[in-house]
């Protein structure tokens, strides 16, 4: 199985959001309800003061604390891939999996009663495209593909100030920071 993995280069990101857009647009998601999401963080002080941005959706990780607390297997992680997604026919609509998930990924679907979450854009991969998010980038601040070539790229970095350590869930994410 070849994990698949999101890059992300918060020395590119310009937290314009386009991501975002990006993605509400392709899954038609009302307000409120977001698959990415873009952080921004402020440190240093007058006269160097720095701000950053962190665009994050969910990180597929090898340990996903929301399938091993979904109390239905509804919420699983692809064998092919490693992509995690939700079984729309298994999922009740507890809301486990977003408690149990340290990045906040899992977004709960109330016209439906169901959860709903990144699923790397499957329908668009399968036709050979990129993710919507990687697509729209106008500074080209993310990728996607297995993280083992992420990794030999761009080293192994998940960690950055405002996230939760990645010894939680061993997140399929390299951050540049
Ligand atoms: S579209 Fe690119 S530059 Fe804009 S917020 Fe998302 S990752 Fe950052
Ligand atoms: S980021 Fe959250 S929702 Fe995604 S696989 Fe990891 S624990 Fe599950």
């Amino acid at each position: 199985m070849a994990q698949m993995g999101f890059f992300i280069d918060v020395t590119k990101c310009i937290g314009c959001k386009t991501c975002v857009v990006s993605c509400k647009d392709k899954n038609d998601l009302e307000v409120g309800r977001n698959f990415r999401r873009v952080y921004s963080f402020e440190s240093g002080s007058f006269p160097n003061p720095i701000l950053r941005h962190l665009s994050i959706s969910c990180n597929h990780c090898d340990h996903p604390t929301c399938v091993e607390n979904c109390p239905t297997t509804a919420m699983y992680k692809r064998k092919e891939d490693g992509v995690v997604v939700v079984d729309h026919d298994k999922c009740v609509g507890c809301r486990y999996c977003e408690w149990n998930c340290p990045y906040g990924a899992p977004q709960y679907n109330e016209a439906l009663g169901k959860m709903t979450k990144c699923d790397t854009c499957l329908d668009l991969r399968e036709k050979g495209e990129e993710p919507a998010c990687v697509a729209s980038c106008p500074m080209r601040a993310i990728e996607f593909g297995p993280i083992d070539e992420l990794r030999k790229k761009h080293g192994d970095n998940a960690d950055i100030e405002g996230l939760p350590s990645s010894s939680i869930t061993h997140p399929n994410i390299v951050i540049k920071k």
